[in-house]
């Protein structure tokens, strides 16, 4: 379509789960999910994903690995300013240490470059390998300081450890002390919690991502860390896997405990700590009860718009959230200006409010 049957977008849109992937860790990752350790329960998933020959997983695949052309043209069609990257799950979390710690550096370099390519059109989460945590640390300092990401990603799990355990936390001291939201994105359950999603196939996005990383949520508030850590801000996809829906039952059974609940205590409640500690975003919930709850349970400064390109389609996810019905001023907050606050992204760059195109039908 030509410019002559197009209209301006009403608001910049800035897309805050959008996938990329570069060779080595495709190379990588397909070594790895070609084993078959007990260990890895999505590594058989990521096989799939990464070798089969199905028509929608080789646009997955062609679509991860560019940043440049294919893109940038379905980002214009549909009037999304800005993708803010992050490497694929499982990310470099699956590999060995070494491994983990040499790929995650490259990923950020090579984000940074893709960034540097088309400043107004990406900006980026860092990789880290949370397996060596003061590497990882060390990787967020130089990712936020010298290459100037935006944050950072990690896919719930490593090697089913997460993230409340101690030896995780200079990363949440890194974290910090720049002042750099963490986005915990979903990888399938970790070993202990995989076999009962095994028998209907049910450890991907129907519904086992999601229970993975609300467990990964629930475990960080409960666990204190966010008292050791008041500034830390975590980001969640799926309009929060599911937390925002829990949250009055959640708080009105944590104080509950028993001579097994060895709950540490805590100085606010889970409610609280998920409003003051963590944003979500839309990604893969195109769905407006679920939106509009979400706003009224976290807040719309607290939700931020998302299409987990290439997983889903830009198309339902900018009409989703076109046609949300919600004040124009929350549709503001939630395509941009909170993704511009919390993620640092510079206000006005790309195709700033009124000056884009999206298709007449829109
Ligand atoms: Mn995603």
């Amino acid at each position: 379509a030509g410019m002559a049957d197009r209209q301006p977008v009403p608001w910049r849109r800035i897309a805050t789960e959008e996938a990329f992937l570069i060779p080595e860790v495709h190379d990588a990752l397909r070594s790895w999910a070609a084993g078959a350790d007990p260990d890895e329960p999505d590594q058989d998933f990521w096989g799939f994903v990464l070798t089969q020959d199905l028509p929608g997983l080789q646009r997955v695949r062609r679509q991860l690995l560019d940043t440049d052309d294919e893109r940038l043209a379905i980002m214009d069609e549909h009037g999304v300013s800005v993708h803010l990257l992050s490497l694929t799950a499982p990310g470099v979390q699956t590999f060995g240490d070494a491994q983990a710690v040499e790929l995650a550096a490259l990923v950020n370099d090579r984000l940074a470059a893709i960034i540097a390519r088309h400043p107004d059109r990406f900006a980026g989460l860092a990789a880290i390998a949370p397996q060596v945590p003061h590497a990882a640390a060390a990787e967020i300092e130089r990712a936020m300081k010298t290459l100037r990401l935006n944050g950072v990603v990690i896919n719930s799990h490593t090697r089913n450890e997460y993230l409340d355990e101690e030896k995780f936390w200079p990363i949440f001291e890194a974290a910090q002390a720049l002042r750099v939201p963490i986005y915990i994105h979903p990888r399938s359950p970790s070993a202990q919690m995989a076999a009962p999603y095994r028998k209907y196939g049910l450890e991907t996005g129907m519904y086992g991502f999601q229970a993975e990383t609300g467990l990964h949520a629930i475990r960080l508030i409960c666990s204190g860390v966010f008292d050791r850590f008041p500034d830390l801000k975590i980001v969640l996809g799926h309009l929060g896997e599911g937390i925002p829906f829990w949250l009055y039952r959640v708080d009105y059974m944590h104080p509950v405990r028993s001579s097994r609940n060895s709950r540490p205590k805590l100085q606010l409640t889970p409610g609280e700590y998920f409003k003051r500690n963590f944003a979500i975003t839309t990604s893969g919930m195109n769905w407006h009860p679920a939106l509009r709850f979400c706003i009224e349970a976290v807040g719309a400064d607290n939700i931020m718009f998302a299409i987990d390109y290439p997983y889903q389609l830009t198309v339902g996810a900018v009409q989703f959230m076109d046609s949300a019905p919600i004040p124009d001023q929350d549709k503001h907050k939630i395509f941009h200006l909170n993704a511009e606050r919390i993620f640092g992204i510079p206000a006005g760059a790309g195709i700033a409010a009124g000056t884009g195109t999206r298709p007449a039908t829109g």
